[in-house]
């Protein structure tokens, strides 16, 4: 790979919808002018977790069983069990914000504190909240009933309805469904990884933060520290980092989906399994499929287009071509390609490949693309597409096929311009061969013995070929050789 094409890549844009676009076009400083400077991308990609640790500063959240005597209380255990959790999340590769990781506050008042709280939440998510959950850690308290104990997990679900004094953020009502999917998740690990019962158990709710997230979100109370022994248990480093754990292997699970997209960026369907995303992408006629774990594009229906500067490498991508066409006329010396055919589909510095020729006034047309050459020399009589770079008629409607396909006793099977189309028709029966319409030349045979015959003075028949050219061009290679026509043995060459 070429240099600037790595680094390139590291910078690619793949088009994902609007937002996507503008989010990595941010990302991507391109100084131009016979430098090209990349920076990685300034705003949040990639998967992102925004972690919240519960209260702070002036709000101390639940004193619990004994923290007016011992000054531990809620937001002490929260930020512990966060930081922890960073840590974990970290070392999975997540980008990892935090609403505090101090013990502060984000407001004088607790309903102003949760609403800044939540401001800070979705500005690290902003571009990219397909990709980022958010999780707040807490821990329960009921003191009337100081037996009551375990963990519970709460999320935000739309099928339960919306009470209309506690209305959602527009976003959490699209990502509701993956909210569950992500609650669900974090409540079992969190009860398989850390040494805690389940409390009420997994429960749909409209709490301030998970309904105001702009993001997958889910919040979790690990435990109630108005019971003594819990209490205990969550001031424990060991109880807190297996619950960090647990959260942490449950949101690396939650990445682990397929998610179909239409082009415009919605997202049809999410899948666990890839197979049934790539099958119900490709049965729709515009789709891609977005491999949430490793962050990228599997499948896509449409053609991916590059821009392809002339000395520089790959400088763009998009599966729109009208978008690769309109940064590639920004800069001098590009071409907009096909990726997965290398057809070239616009150049301001390359040569136009495909030209019409009219039998009597010269060159029509020219085009990079053989279809619309074919499609300009359709409406004319006595035209044909020729490619400049190798000289060959690729169609006609006035010359005559220049390669026949003969069968030994059929005559001819098939004609064409091409002597690749010719040879592929003719291999696909017997006795067939390739020949040239005037010169009669073989140029490929399943039957016929070769034409021309490589002799060496000592060592006999070396080669064999159909073309007088080819045979010529193997004896030059050798001494004491000579170029013989088999059917009459008349020399046609000789060192
Ligand atoms: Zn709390």
């Amino acid at each position: 790979m070429r240099k600037n094409q790595i680094i390139i890549k590291a910078c690619r844009i793949i088009y994902q919808g609007e937002d996507e676009l503008k989010r990595l076009l941010l990302g991507c400083v391109i100084l131009f002018f016979g430098v090209l400077v990349f920076s990685t991308p300034v705003l949040a990609s990639g998967k992102t977790v925004v972690i919240d640790p519960g209260h702070g500063g002036k709000f101390s959240g639940t004193s619990g069983y004994s923290g007016s005597k011992t000054g531990y209380y809620e937001k002490q255990a929260n930020l512990e069990v966060a930081l922890k959790l960073r840590k974990e999340l970290k070392a999975l590769g997540v980008t990892v914000y935090m609403t505090r990781d101090t013990d502060r506050h984000f407001a004088s008042t607790s309903k102003e504190d949760l609403a800044a709280r939540m401001k800070v939440a979705n500005h690290y998510a902003r571009g990219n909240e397909d990709n980022t959950v958010f999780i707040s850690v807490h821990h329960n308290s009921l003191p009337s009933k100081p037996t009551m104990r375990g963990f519970e997990t709460y999320y935000f679900d739309i099928n339960k309805g919306i009470d209309p004094d506690y209305p959602p953020a527009p976003l959490q009502k699209k990502y509701s469904p993956e909210s569950r999917r992500l609650a669900k998740l974090v409540h079992s690990s969190v009860l398989r990884n850390a040494p805690v019962v389940e409390g009420r158990g997994l429960i749909a709710n409209d709490l301030f933060v998970t309904r105001n997230a702009h993001m997958a979100s889910a919040l979790v109370e690990l435990g109630y520290m108005s019971n003594p022994f819990e209490e205990g248990l969550i001031k424990t480093s060991n109880f807190q980092q297996k619950a960090a754990a647990g959260l942490a292997k449950a949101i690396n699970n939650y990445f682990k989906v397929y998610e179909v997209y239409s082009l415009n960026g919605k997202r049809l369907k999410v899948y666990l399994n890839q197979e049934n995303a790539l099958s119900f992408a490709k049965a729709r006629a515009h789709a891609y499929v977005f491999d949430k774990y490793n962050q990228k594009v599997i499948y896509h229906s449409e053609n991916l287009y590059q821009v392809e500067h002339k000395t520089l490498g790959i400088l763009y991508e998009s599966y729109d071509m009208n978008r690769a066409l309109k940064y590639a006329a920004k800069y001098r010396n590009t071409a907009v390609v096909k990726e997965k055919s290398g057809e070239v589909m616009w150049s301001n510095y390359l040569p136009k490949t495909y030209k019409v020729e009219h039998a009597t006034l010269g060159v029509l047309y020219e085009s990079f693309q053989q279809e619309r050459a074919l499609a300009y020399a359709k409406k004319y009589r006595n035209t044909a597409v020729i490619n400049q770079t190798t000289g060959d008629v690729l169609w006609s409607n006035y010359l005559e096929e220049t390669y026949q396909v003969e069968h030994s006793t059929l005559g001819v099977l098939f004609e064409s311009f091409n002597l690749e189309d010719a040879k592929k028709y003719a291999k696909l029966y017997r006795n067939t061969a390739v020949v040239h319409r005037e010169t009669g030349e073989v140029f490929w045979s399943n039957y016929l013995s070769g034409t021309y015959e490589v002799e060496h003075s000592t060592l006999g028949v070396l080669y064999e070929s159909y073309s007088l050219d080819d045979a010529i061009e193997y004896a030059e290679k050798y001494r004491n050789t000579q170029v013989v026509k088999e059917s009459t043995g008349e020399v046609m060459w000789t060192f």
